[in-house]
């Protein structure tokens, strides 16, 4: 089959890869029909993420038909349309019980992953050993372990487009807004007109936040967001210092949500990150710092862009000093699809407004080129293997 393989840094390939099989009765194959890029590949495909081998399969929003299930597959049956999510819970452990599948205790067999965090979290498909090596969905078909939790059925005449979102980006932008607190008559800035932050946008606005600023450089992304939110207020960062516009514009007060929906600029290796405890070449904590001097005292922060790693010069005095709370994490996506599938089928919220390429799998390397350079106006891309 044909798949998408990471072959080094910036560098992705079509290739000829074996059709995936059952190897655990609770799997099932999927015939993928759509797959998106998503700004988790960026991290990969920039900077060369540890524990990744050259030919792994990418992708982990996908979405297609049930081709075979395993014998202890109960909820599916072939012929069935899934959306996949991305973290892959087993449904039984502490974590899965307690609603936190993206903290799964079993599916991620990574021992550099507890080496650094003391800890496991979930596995996820396309996305290296540190998460278990799962392979990825940007390819014909694709195996989805515990399918029974970590599928949602989605009606066989609907459009791909309507319901691929539910794979991550779209519980990930609600993720950001629970995390955040974010209710009726709040202020929240977002840094990161990315798709995440755009759909975070959207669903800041559905839960009636009042104003919503949105920081980043790329002025056409925040001009598309822009054409997207009603009402969306931006600061562009290229030409204004964030913490005094936010101040300015909120009173002198600051927001009282900050979402981060940007994530990390550069890691090494395992062995380096094990062994010096420093692992991001580019500081994270200035973006972060920013957050924690604009928002407002008592404020929310809340971080879904993803990072892997230490940073240092975190301003925890201010932290302190203003009574914040911050929260993040990797997406429970199985917490939230079924409510979210519901507000997409009563129109509440529109998932595709951020889509803007729709490309054959074979284009797979001119999308993650646009995608990363931000070049053709690209948002979001999504790759479909039948094109
Ligand atoms: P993206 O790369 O398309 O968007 C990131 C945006 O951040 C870009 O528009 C970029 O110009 C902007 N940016 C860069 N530096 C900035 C700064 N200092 N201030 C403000 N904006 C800045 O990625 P995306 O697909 O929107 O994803 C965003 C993040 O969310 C990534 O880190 C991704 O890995 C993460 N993510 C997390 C989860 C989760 O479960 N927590 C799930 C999906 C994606
Ligand atoms: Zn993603």
């Amino acid at each position: 089959m044909k798949a998408i393989a990471w072959m080094g840094k910036k560098s992705v390939h079509v290739s000829d890869k074996p059709v995936p099989l059952i190897t655990d009765p609770h799997d099932a194959i999927i015939k993928v029909t759509a797959t998106a890029i998503c700004g988790s590949d960026l991290h990969i495909f920039v900077n060369a993420m540890p524990g990744m081998t050259k030919g792994d399969i990418l992708g982990h929003e996908f979405m297609g038909i049930v081709q075979e299930v395993g014998p202890e597959v109960t909820k599916f049956k072939p012929g069935d349309k899934v959306v996949a999510c991305f973290d892959l819970g087993c449904g039984q452990c502490f974590y899965c019980k307690r609603g936190l599948w993206s903290c799964c205790q079993v599916t991620n067999p990574s021992k550099e992953q507890e080496a650094m965090y003391g800890d496991r979290t979930a596995g996820m498909h396309g996305y290296s050993a540190m998460t278990g090596a799962y392979e990825g969905g940007q390819a014909e078909y694709a195996r989805v372990i515990f399918a029974d939790v970590n599928l949602l059925k989605v009606p066989n005449d609907a459009a791909d487009e309507k319901y691929l979102f539910l794979s991550d980006i779209l519980p990930t932008a609600w993720h950001a807004t629970e995390l955040g607190e974010v209710s009726e008559g709040d202020t929240v800035a977002i840094w990161g007109a990315g798709p995440v932050g755009i759909l975070a946008a959207h669903c800041a606005a559905a839960r009636g936040a009042k104003r919503i600023i949105m920081v980043d450089n790329q002025t056409y992304r925040l001009d598309f967001a822009t054409s997207k939110i009603p009402g969306l207020e931006t600061v562009n960062f290229g030409e204004k210092k964030v913490m005094e516009t936010l101040k300015e514009m909120t009173g002198g007060h600051g927001p009282d949500v900050a979402i981060e929906a940007v994530g990390f600029h550069y890691c090494k290796s395992w062995t380096h990150a094990i062994e010096t405890a420093l692992m991001l070449e580019t500081d994270p904590s200035e973006m972060l710092n920013e957050m924690i001097v604009s928002v407002r005292k008592g404020g929310r922060i809340s971080i879904v862009g993803v990072y892997a790693g230490f940073t240092n010069h975190f301003n925890i005095g201010a932290f302190m000093e203003k009574q914040l709370t911050m929260r993040g994490g990797q997406t429970p996506v199985q917490k939230y699809w079924h409510d979210l599938k519901t507000l997409i089928d009563k129109g509440v919220l529109d998932p595709t407004m951020v889509l803007t390429h729709t490309l054959p799998l074979d284009q797979g390397p001119e999308g993650y080129k646009i995608f990363n350079d931000k070049t053709d106006g690209c948002v979001k891309v999504v790759l479909k293997p039948q094109l």
